[in-house]
């Protein structure tokens, strides 16, 4: 049976030539600075709540800064090696805003941050299930597996993100992410989730906000996602990679995607002979 994880999967939906780039040729995307800030943010929520879980408080607000502040920086002490095995393939430009990104800045930033949750958000989770595996069959021949961050004891899943734009108001009941975890979560409770609340900290050095976009129903439709998911391995197995987004599309810019340059090399070379120069012997 293939196995597949559910990042696999949510990669493959956002971006399917991100996908060949990382899971078929193993290329690392460009290190940034901002990526390192995100993980130590996650890394810190998680690990709140799963202290919370066990004594009902968790992590103190100035604990949490702390927590992140270190593991940040300890980040920083990566990205400054993958920067260096790297360079040879980083342009001018790259490097000069990478250079503008400061790290005090973005210290700032997480903390707001984290004051913005503690203030908003921290009093009304009561966590229950945090980072918990789970599996289900697609099919006959493949498994999903992942784990499902955050769900609390009224059978409510929450997607818990850092962003730094405002989002637009979403029908959330459309996200593949969201429809996977409710599968997840079936997998593990053996029940569907009460709701789903996809929570944003907005951050900002000035002015950290929370939007919230929650279902009180859940939205399931099981067929659709396992048949979908199943068209993801068939398009994998088919070498199908193609880019999905419009041209001109901020997302495939030099400032967001860290593939970008990788993106321009296959555009200039042809799939065959990229796949020829890149696939590990
Ligand atoms: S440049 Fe665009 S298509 Fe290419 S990996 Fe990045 S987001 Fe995907």
């Amino acid at each position: 049976m293939k196995q597949v994880s559910f990042s696999q999967l949510m990669t493959y939906v956002r971006c399917p030539e991100h996908w060949l780039f990382h899971y078929k040729l193993g290329l690392k995307r460009n290190p940034r600075k901002v990526f390192k800030h995100g993980f130590a943010l996650h890394e810190t929520f998680a690990y709140h709540l799963d202290q919370k879980k066990k004594d009902g408080k968790g992590l103190s607000a100035g604990e949490a800064k702390e927590f992140f502040a270190d593991v940040f920086l300890q980040a920083m002490e990566d990205y400054k090696q993958e920067l260096a095995a790297a360079r040879p393939y980083l342009t001018r430009e790259y490097l000069s805003k990478e250079r503008q990104i400061s790290l005090n800045n973005l210290v700032d930033t997480g903390m707001r941050g984290i004051e913005t949750y503690y203030k908003k958000l921290n009093p009304f989770i009561k966590p229950d299930l945090v980072e918990e595996a789970f599996e289900f069959s697609a099919s006959k021949n493949v498994k999903v597996i992942g784990r499902i961050d955050l769900t609390d004891k009224k059978g409510v899943i929450y997607e818990l993100k850092t962003t730094r734009r405002s989002p637009n108001m979403q029908d959330i009941r459309s996200d593949p992410q969201l429809a996977l975890y409710q599968l997840g979560y079936h997998s593990i409770a053996g029940k569907y989730p009460k709701a789903i609340s996809k929570d944003y900290i907005v951050l900002s050095k000035n002015n950290s906000k929370i939007v919230r976009f929650v279902v009180v129903r859940p939205f399931v439709d099981k067929a659709t996602v396992l048949r979908n998911i199943n068209s993801i391995m068939d398009a994998i197995e088919h070498n199908i990679f193609y880019c999905m987004h419009p041209a001109e599309s901020w997302l495939c810019s030099k400032e967001w995607c860290g593939y970008y340059t990788l993106h321009q090399e296959l555009k200039k070379l042809g799939s065959e002979k990229f796949m020829a120069k890149y696939t590990p012997r």
